[in-house]
């Protein structure tokens, strides 16, 4: 059977047209009327989705344990059913199974949701990774990457690499661009290209309606209302994306630094790093890291602050760039480090935070202005205070392309923010010092909130929602989304109006406007 998703015209994502046996399952585009009531996922016969070519593995299979397991161990979920599918087709037929046998399910791509958003107890869960296509296109003179949307970040960074050009996105290796795409896509590039989702050109999906559309930067209408909430409304909210047209550059040099200080260090090297870093070239973008003093693990610890960056040109030129911080601020002997590397060199270099899969509690927030000196104490203080070693405080600098676009630009809000906090929240497997650390990252981030605005959607975090309160008065819708909420709850509403894409942090459909008295 023919797994082509879709085809390429004049440049562009087009969806293929239905062919047979799937039609058959899939039908027409459903409309709520067409649902019928049928068995849970724990007893239903998958037998139609197996007869169309969909690997689907449940709870009796040896390949369960694997197949459900996600990136952040803490959190456990045994889904009923997880359906691998290899096709935009094989993804519009499970939808509509699900749809008419009422199914509860979640959509997933490379499995990095930072609270397994992506699985669920007892439900289908419609997977994405085996969308692998991915394709060179030219257009006007443009260069496009046709991506499937079970592309995680190294694989695109291999493909894209070799043809030699370069793809802003994200650090971690094994981090799916479904997920990335759809919330922002920080990464080493973001001051020179922007976030991820700036430099999406079409997206295809299955709608909640069961459609299979391409929705691009062409769209009117509430096709083109869904590309932007597609742009930073974060995953899960508008339907199934199977496939992403991205922008591609050429950058002639790529220089990486790394620069160490002593722990000591930490207030100078803030106070002159998040002045700086969001101000110069806007070719350089730079993550400082903290290690902390893990005060309930064996062992000393010898702390450090870290700070490395990507720039694009020359190493004398980074070279002249970092100078008067190493002046100001004298790192340890040696540093600062650059190096002259290929794009997939420098990905390598930056792929450090994806360990093998491990318990975590990790959350963030946007500082729109330079923390004042109170905040640099609290921060020493949690540093100092962290219960486990693997807790560590991360951040990046923002403006540049990423501040190009203003808030209402795209779904994704915080364009004014000069660099994202991330207060890592780690432990390893089997300690037993997880309570205090989950309770280490959302204290740091309560602790700053009088400083900083907001967090980002890809850090999703659940402490955000209080459980029984009506999802639209909940704190994370403001926080992740900012004032494009009310444009999201709208646009949700008519793509989604029965809210089949509803989990823990969906967006909430509009409240209906009271009738008019008679
Ligand atoms: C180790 C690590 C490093 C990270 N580094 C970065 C970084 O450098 N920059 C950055 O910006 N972010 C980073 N993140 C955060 C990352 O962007 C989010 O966790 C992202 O949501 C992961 O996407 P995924 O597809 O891997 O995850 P999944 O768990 O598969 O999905 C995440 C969410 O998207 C939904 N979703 C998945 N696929 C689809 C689809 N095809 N259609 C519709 N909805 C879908 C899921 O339902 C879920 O709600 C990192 C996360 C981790 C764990």
């Amino acid at each position: 059977m023919s797994h082509s998703p879709s085809h390429v015209k004049d440049g562009q994502l087009v969806p293929s047209t239905p062919s047979s046996p799937a039609e058959t399952l899939r039908g027409n585009a459903l409309s709520p009327n067409q649902v019928t009531e049928g068995a849970s996922p724990l007893d239903t016969d998958w037998a139609p989705l197996r007869d169309v070519g969909i690997e689907v593995v449940t709870r009796d299979d040896a390949a369960y344990a694997q197949a459900r397991k996600n990136y952040n161990t803490r959190v456990a979920r045994y889904p009923a059913a997880i359906a691998f599918c290899a096709s935009s087709e094989h993804v519009s037929v499970t939808y509509h199974f699900a749809r008419q046998r009422q199914l509860a399910f979640r959509v997933r791509g490379g499995r990095h949701s930072y609270e397994e958003l992506s699985l669920m107890d007892d439900g289908l869960i419609i997977d994405v990774s085996r969308l692998k296509q991915f394709k060179l296109l030219e257009r006007d003179g443009e260069f496009h990457a046709l991506v499937g949307a079970g592309m995680r970040q190294e694989d695109i960074y291999q493909r894209v690499g070799a043809l030699g050009f370069v793809f802003p996105a994200g650090t971690a290796p094994t981090v799916g661009v479904s997920g990335v795409a759809q919330g922002g896509g920080i990464g080493m590039m973001s001051r020179a290209f922007g976030l991820t989702l700036d430099n999406i050109v079409s997206i295809q999906l299955v709608k909640p309606s069961g459609e299979l559309a391409v929705v691009s930067e062409s769209s009117q209408g509430l096709d083109g209302e869904l590309f932007w909430a597609l742009r930073g409304g974060g995953g899960g909210n508008f339907g199934i994306v199977t496939a992403y047209t991205f922008r591609l550059h050429r950058v002639p040099e790529l220089t990486v630094f790394e620069m160490r200080w002593r722990y000591e260090q930490f207030i100078e090297v803030m106070r002159y790093w998040q002045k700086w870093a969001p101000e110069t070239d806007r070719n350089l973008t730079c993550q400082l890291t903290f290690e902390t003093r893990g005060t309930m693990d064996a062992g000393s610890n010898p702390m450090e602050v870290h700070a490395e960056g990507l720039y694009l040109g020359s190493p004398e030129a980074l070279q002249h760039l970092l100078e008067p911080w190493a002046r100001a601020v004298k790192p340890l002997e040696g540093y600062p480090r650059v190096e002259r590397k290929s794009f997939c060199e420098t990905t390598e270099f930056f792929a450090s935070f994806d360990g093998p899969p491990h318990p975590y509690k990790t959350t963030g927030a946007f500082a729109y202005e330079s923390l004042p000196e109170e905040a640099l104490k609290t921060l020493v203080r949690f540093l100092d205070t962290a219960p486990s070693r693997q807790c560590s405080l991360w951040m990046q600098s923002f403006g540049g392309a990423f501040a190009d676009k203003a808030p209402g630009d795209t779904a994704f809000f915080h364009r004014k923010a000069r660099f994202i906090l991330e207060f890592v929240g780690a432990w390893k497997t089997g300690s037993l010092v997880g309570a205090q650390c989950a309770r280490w990252s959302q204290g740091l981030r309560d602790a700053l909130l009088p400083h900083t605005h907001g967090t980002y959607v890809n850090f999703v975090d659940l402490s955000l929602s209080t459980p029984g309160t009506d999802k639209a008065h909940q704190k994370f819708l403001g926080m992740y989304y900012g004032d494009n909420v009310q444009r999201l709850r709208d646009i949700k509403t008519r793509v989604d109006p029965d809210n089949v894409f509803d989990f823990e942090q969906s967006i909430p459909l509009l409240t209906k406007a009271p009738e008019p008295a008679r």
